[in-house]
C-alpha cells in the first residue's frame, strides 16, 4: 500500500489553513512550533499573530528585553519556552548570522531545539527528511504499527525506524503535517473516525477493532493547591513582587503570598506569608475573590484577599514594586494573577 502516498494526498485535499502553515520561514515555523506544543491550534493563533507583531525576525526577538518577551508569551504557560525562544534567538543572531542552523546536529544544541522542534523545522523549513514524533503521531503509529501499552521511549524508536523508512524524500515537511494532522481530525484519541481514514489499509488496530485500547489511555491526575495572596494597595497603587530567575514560572510578577500549609486556614496563611515575604502584619484582610487555574501538573485555586498592614513593607529595589492599576498589565504575570487583575480592572469600572 501507497502509505505516504494516501496520506499526502489526503494532506493536500484536507489541511487546515493556518497562518503558519502559509510560510516556509524557519522563524516563523519555529515559534508556530514552540507555542503549539501542548496547546491548542485554535488558541495558538491568536499569539502566534501577536508575536510576529511584536517580534517580526529573529534580531528584533534577540533584541528585546527578557520582560518584554515573557509579557508576549503570557498566557501560553509553559514559561521556560518563551525563555529558550529569546536566548535561541541572541546564539543564532550571535553565532549564526541571525540564519536558524540548516544541520541537525547544530541546531539540536541551541536551547529549545529538542528533537520534535529540530525535526520540525528542518523538515517544514528546508526539506530535509527529519520525522517529528509527537502526541498525535505516536497515537497515529502506535495503532498503525499495533504497538500496545503506554507511550514509552522504546516504542518512540520502533516509531521512528518506520518513520524514518517511509517519509518521502521529496515532501518529508507535508508528510510530517499530514501525519499531525490525522492525529487531529481523524485519528483522535477517542472516536476515531476510521472510515474517513486514508492509511486504514495499512492500520493493524482498525483490521482488528482495537483502535480505542491502542495505545492504553493515560490518566492524568492533577495535584491541588490552595493557595493564598494579598491584594496591598497604598495611594492608588498595588504591591506586586518579582518571582526568583529559575523555577516554577521563573521571573514572572504576582501578588505577594503563598500556598496553605497543612491543617491552616486560608486568613492564617496569609497573615504568615505576608509576614515571611515582606516583613510586615496584616491588619485587616477581607476576602476579594476566588480564581482557579490548572498547570501541567497541578490545579491552583488562588484566594485573593483585599489586605491593609500595620507597618510599611521591608521593600527590596527590583523585587517589589508599587504599580498602578493601569499600569499592572504591563507586567508578565503567571494566568491566575492575570484573572485576578481583570477583576480589579472590572470592578473598577464599575
Ligand atoms: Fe487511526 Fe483508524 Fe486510521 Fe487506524 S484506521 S490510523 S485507528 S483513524
Amino acid at each position: 500500500m501507497d502509505f505516504s502516498g494516501n496520506l499526502v494526498r489526503w494532506y493536500a485535499a484536507h489541511r487546515r489553513d493556518l497562518p503558519w502553515r502559509k510560510t516556509k520561514d524557519a522563524y516563523k515555523i519555529w515559534i508556530s512550533e514552540t507555542m503549539l506544543q501542548q496547546t491548542t491550534v485554535n488558541a495558538v493563533i491568536p499569539y502566534y499573530e501577536k508575536w510576529l507583531h511584536v517580534f517580526p525576525d529573529i534580531r528584533s526577538l534577540a533584541r528585546a528585553p527578557l520582560q518584554k518577551v515573557l509579557k508576549t508569551w503570557q498566557g501560553l504557560g509553559y514559561y521556560q519556552r518563551a525563555r529558550s525562544l529569546h536566548l535561541a534567538a541572541r546564539i543564532i543572531v550571535n553565532q549564526f548570522g541571525g540564519k536558524v542552523p540548516r544541520d541537525y546536529d547544530l541546531l539540536k544544541k541551541i536551547p529549545g531545539f529538542g528533537p520534535y522542534t529540530t525535526a520540525a523545522v528542518l523538515s517544514l523549513a528546508f526539506g530535509k527528511p527529519c520525522p517529528v514524533l509527537e502526541a498525535n503521531v505516536r497515537r497515529v503509529m502506535m495503532r498503525i504499527q499495533g504497538i500496545h501499552g503506554e507511550s514509552k521511549a522504546s516504542h518512540d524508536q520502533t516509531i521512528l525506524k518506520r518513520l524514518s523508512s517511509v517519509i518521502p524524500a521529496g515532501r518529508p515537511g507535508d508528510f510530517n503535517q499530514a501525519l499531525m494532522e490525522l492525529g487531529a481530525l481523524i485519528c483522535r484519541s477517542q472516536n476515531p473516525l476510521c472510515l474517513l481514514c486514508p492509511v486504514q489499509s495499512s492500520c493493524w488496530a482498525f483490521k482488528r477493532g482495537e483502535q480505542e485500547v491502542v495505545p492504553k489511555p493515560q490518566k492524568r491526575s492533577y495535584r491541588k493547591i490552595t493557595s493564598v495572596v494579598g491584594i496591598i494597595k497604598k495611594e492608588g497603587r498595588y504591591l506586586i513582587q518579582k518571582r526568583p530567575s529559575s523555577g516554577l514560572l521563573a521571573g514572572l510578577w504576582e501578588f505577594p503570598g503563598g500556598k496553605l500549609k497543612r491543617g491552616e486556614t486560608r486568613e492564617k496563611a496569609l497573615v504568615r506569608e505576608i509576614k515571611e515575604e515582606l516583613g510586615a502584619d496584616v491588619d485587616k484582610a477581607k476576602f476579594l475573590v476566588k480564581v482557579d487555574h490548572s498547570y501541567t501538573q497541578f490545579r491552583v485555586a488562588l484566594h485573593a484577599y483585599e489586605c491593609s498592614l500595620k507597618n510599611d513593607p521591608a521593600l527590596e529595589s527590583g523585587k517589589q514594586k508599587w504599580v498602578s492599576l493601569k499600569d499592572l498589565h504591563k507586567y508578565p504575570v503567571p494566568s491566575g494573577s492575570a484573572k485576578i487583575i481583570n477583576f480589579l480592572e472590572t470592578r473598577h469600572t464599575k
